[in-house]
């Protein structure tokens, strides 16, 4: 095919982008968005804490967990860790921010 048929065949095909963010992408299953925490269920063994490799998680006691998510490699290994399911990833995938500082942290 030529140039010129190239050039027609793509003014007639649907756009491959999307206008975000008007038009949003439907994440995966098992996709690993903002984490969430359920303080109510965490016993305390301090599992995520032990296994961040981006000392992302600092433990305060039972119940009372801080995310880092400016240091948040968003890995999955604290929800894998963790015994009781508290810890889980949403479909929240819109986090950035101009600076590292105005990540919000998660806290309980
Ligand atoms: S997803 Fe990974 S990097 Fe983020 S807090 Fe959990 S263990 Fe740490
Ligand atoms: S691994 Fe789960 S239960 Fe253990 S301290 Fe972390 S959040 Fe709590």
């Amino acid at each position: 095919m030529g140039v010129i048929g190239e050039v027609l065949g793509n003014l007639l095909r649907k756009p491959f982008t999307r206008l975000y963010p008007f038009e949003k992408e439907d994440v995966p299953q098992r996709f690993r968005g903002n984490i969430k925490y359920f303080s109510d269920k965490c016993i305390g063994c301090r599992l995520c804490e032990k296994n961040c490799p981006a000392n992302a998680i600092t433990f305060h006691k039972k119940g009372c967990i801080d995310f880092d998510m400016g240091k948040c490699i968003y890995c999955g290994m604290c929800g894998d860790v963790c015994p009781t399911q508290a810890i889980v990833y949403t479909n929240d995938y819109e986090r950035a921010e101009t600076s590292k500082k105005k990540i919000k942290p998660i806290q309980s």
